[in-house]
């Protein structure tokens, strides 16, 4: 692979713009020292990007770009819709071999998986830091998540299944039996390149469903490291690869998952709505959609508590989480010290930008420059719109996609810029008068992720958690919109979808229910009436 002339899939923009671009192969950062992590993990200067027991891909060769530097890391060529299609086949035969193993045995795999993925924390979590641009605790962390649902998904193996439940008809009994979907297609966003697809494919393995991945198209090197390491697994113990298949490509390749009627369930995780194409061959989807997540300060709050948590959620991973706070709804009685701590603390941050993999750093890049345009777009228009900057709004001046971490006040509650999610470090202060006012904001954007009320008020409290409280899916208390937990139901309602991807029943949507009704006496009660001459 690797051609002089290579089409380039910059992180200037992640819309299907390709550069032509000569690429001497001496400039990519795997060849350097200090990203020889990168070779630990089986990667190479060009790598195939579509596996389904073998490594192949006849589609575009991209080039992966460093969000802190924009250079080039090394390259993918990635898969057509024809190698798409190779994928759905071997992900089929090989559903033949694992449907029938035991949901403990495949528990079992899962368990090697974690721990292969143990072993390499580090520098797949570095890899993480250096293509998606987070800080290197986060991006190891990333993988820790992985590793933690594959904990849990062990335990789920041996309890997973359905339930015998009394018939109101004697002789009679009904049991509710669960069995595993086929192919699962999983399509993931940018900003979790690997955390995703583990909280999917634990849960959906166990349940006996084969995988078929479609990541980023400007994070295929995590795909293709983390598909390595689940495949090693698989090889080690004789079982079909495409049992965890991939598919590396753009937004062709997803649709052509969201429309084909061979894969039962399709997961997506990203902006973009697929359900429609999904559903319009009646095919299952799980969407984990966008957020615009608040976080309501009551009157009582610790106004310390609430300016660290504040800062780690508006700030961390420079905006770009999910469950990044958007909107932080202050009691009218606290809103200025608040914002006034607020504004130092940003200040006392800044100092700790930096290139995500170097130790001490706590804010990097926003991904690409798609990101950039979105974050001077939305300020552009809040300041038309008579929005006020306390801090930020400016790109930094240094080397890679760097913004100032931004807070915004004097808007209307319901300004339109409010109500839709720009995926960057922004943040609008809202001044209410009572709990209940927060709550109403909080309710009236159309997504419907994550939120979190500060409070010591126990009414409030109950308030916040009962039908008339917040309306998302998370729903936190005394910590910030993103701190949710393995096993808590990831996944929000409205229009981020009602999906859920990790969680206490999350593997009900990985699996079908069939219901029997078993009648073990001679009697047919229901047709008692019927006689045949
Ligand atoms: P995106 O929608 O641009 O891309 C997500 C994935 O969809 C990518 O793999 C992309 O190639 C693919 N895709 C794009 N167009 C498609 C199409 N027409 N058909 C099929 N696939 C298509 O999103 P992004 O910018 O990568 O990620 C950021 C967004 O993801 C934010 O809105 C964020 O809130 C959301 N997100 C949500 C969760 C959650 O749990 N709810 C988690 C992470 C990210």
């Amino acid at each position: 692979m690797a051609p002089l002339l290579a089409r380039v899939l910059t992180h200037t923009t992640r819309t299907p713009l390709f550069i032509i671009r000569a690429m001497s192969s001496s400039g990519y950062l795997i060849n350097e020292p200090k990203y020889a992590f990168l070779k630990e993990l089986g990667l190479a200067e060009s790598n195939k990007g579509v596996f389904n027991g073998k490594w192949f891909g006849r589609g575009e060769v991209v080039t992966s770009m460093c969000p802190a530097n924009k250079r080039p890391i090394a390259q993918v060529q990635q898969g057509t819709v024809e190698d798409l299609d190779a994928c759905i086949k071997a992900g089929q035969e090989a559903w033949q071999v694992w449907a029938d193993m035991p949901a403990p045995a495949r528990g079992e795999i899962v368990r090697q998986i974690g721990e292969a993925l143990r072993e390499k924390l580090e520098p797949l979590g570095k890899l993480v830091a250096l293509e998606m641009g987070k800080i290197k605790p986060e991006g190891i962390g990333e993988v820790q998540e992985y590793v933690d649902i594959c904990d849990f998904a062990v335990g789920l193996s041996r309890m997973v299944g359905g339930s015998v439940l009394p018939s109101e008809r004697p002789g009679h009994v009904l049991m509710e039996n669960w069995n595993p979907l086929g192919v699962v297609g999983v399509i993931t966003a940018f900003n979790f390149p690997v955390a995703v697809y583990g909280w999917n494919s634990a849960v959906a393995m166990v349940c006996g469903d084969t995988l078929l991945w479609k990541g980023a198209p400007s994070t295929p090197l995590v795909s293709v490291a983390t598909t390595k390491i689940v495949a090693s697994v698989l090889e080690k113990n004789n079982l079909p690869g495409a049992v965890s298949s991939l598919c590396c490509g753009g937004a062709d390749v997803g649709t052509s998952i969201a429309k084909d009627e061979r894969i039962p369930l399709v997961s997506f995780t990203g902006s973009t709505k697929v359900a429609l194409m999904t559903q319009e061959r009646f095919g299952r989807h799980l969407l984990e959609l966008g957020g615009n997540n608040a976080i309501i300060v009551d009157e009582d709050a610790d106004p310390e508590m609430v300016v660290r948590a504040a800062l780690f959620a508006c700030v961390g991973t420079a905006g770009q989480r999910c469950t990044t706070t958007r909107r932080l709804i202050l009691h009218e009685t606290l809103h200025d010290s608040v914002l006034e701590r607020l504004v130092k603390a940003y200040s006392s941050f800044m100092p700790r930008i930096g290139d995500p993999l170097d130790d001490g750093v706590l804010y990097g890049p926003m991904h690409s420059q798609q990101g950039i345009d979105g974050y001077l777009a939305t300020i552009k228009e809040a300041q038309s719109l008579g929005g006020k900057i306390m801090y930020g709004g400016k790109v930094i001046d240094r080397e890679g996609f760097y913004v100032e971490p931004t807070i915004i006040t004097g808007l209307p509650h319901n300004s339109p810029v409010i109500h839709r999610e720009t995926f960057a470090p922004i943040v609008y202060i809202l001044k209410c008068s009572s709990v209940d006012e927060g709550i109403r904001w909080n309710n009236e954007v159309k997504q419907g992720l994550s939120s979190s009320l500060f409070t010591q008020n126990l009414g409030n409290v109950f308030k916040w958690l009962g039908p008339k409280g917040s309306d998302c899916g998370i729903i936190n208390i005394n910590i910030p919109t993103n701190g949710a937990e393995i096993g808590g139901a990831f996944g929000g309602e409205k229009h981020t979808g009602g999906g859920r991807e990790s969680g206490s029943d999350s593997w009900k949507q990985y699996m079908r229910r069939s219901t029997c009704t078993i009648n073990y006496t001679k009697e047919l009660p229901l047709a008692q009436g019927i006689k045949f001459e």
